[in-house]
């Protein structure tokens, strides 16, 4: 059994003040809410805040991003130490704005991953096709060319610590969600990739998050999926009500 696991990225949104009044809606909203991981991933301005926040709750911390470094000449970079020392246990990896805006690649993905995984962090590797791609018929290639680019060379052991977040680009802060069908078949088509690429006991233990607007309202029919395994939500997890509401509709 695979238990799920949601994640809020709540991208370049929240002070540290701010952060912990979301932190303080959510606690209450979440008590008592069992058999399902959560994870916040605020800016790095703001993780010591949200990480005293969430002190004695089931709430996790993550990053948005790190350096494959440990430390060094790296202007304005972050690593996964530092991470480590504000007891983040996560850390987003290959988000799409991170691969359009920040120009990263699958080499640059995978140095990362590498580097969370030696520090001790879980890795929730992103893939996903732009609207072009998918018209194209080309989901399958691109999906599968980043799962082998991103987690190349990693070991049986190294696959426990990683999550895989599948974001079409297309659903990603658009409002336009995937079909629970759409994202089922895509889901399912990672699931043998990984198979192919490691084993299928590997493949059947990994967890794979849908990630692409998806909300309170359309958050249990994704996650009635056989292989959903999940949510990375942007948008609507810097609302609790609302990511209070996925999150129980994972379980
Ligand atoms: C994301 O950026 O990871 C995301 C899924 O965003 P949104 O939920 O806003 O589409």
């Amino acid at each position: 059994m695979r238990k799920p696991i949601v994640a809020g990225n709540w991208k370049m949104n929240k002070t540290s003040s701010e952060a912990k009044d979301l932190v303080r809606q959510l606690v209450p909203l979440l008590d008592g809410v069992k058999g399902v991981d959560v994870v916040l991933c605020p800016p790095f301005t703001a993780l010591a805040a949200v990480s005293e926040a969430i002190t004695g709750t089931q709430i996790d911390l993550g990053a948005q991003n790190m350096h494959w470094e440990k430390s060094g000449a790296y202007t304005g970079e972050i690593s996964a130490p530092m991470l480590r020392e504000l007891y983040a246990h996560y850390v987003i990896l290959g988000h799409s704005e991170r691969r359009t805006y920040f120009g990263e690649t699958d080499d640059v993905v995978n140095t990362k991953v590498r580097a969370a995984l030696s520090s001790n962090l879980h890795a929730i590797v992103c893939v996903g096709e732009t609207l072009e791609h998918r018209e194209s018929g080309k989901t399958e290639q691109v999906v599968a060319e980043q799962l082998r680019g991103s987690l190349a060379g990693l070991n049986e052991n190294d696959w426990q610590h990683i999550i895989i977040a599948y974001e079409p680009v297309w659903a990603i802060g658009t409002g336009r969600t995937a079909s629970p069908e759409q994202a089922q078949e895509v889901h399912a088509f990672i699931r043998g990739t990984i198979s192919n690429m490691q084993d299928s006991a590997v493949a059947e233990s990994t967890r794979i998050q849908y990630g692409g607007s998806m909300k309170a309202s359309n958050a249990r029919e994704l996650l009635s999926q056989p292989d959903i395994d999940g949510g990375l939500i942007g948008g609507a997890a810097l609302d609790a009500a609302n990511f209070a509401e996925i999150v129980k509709a994972a379980v």
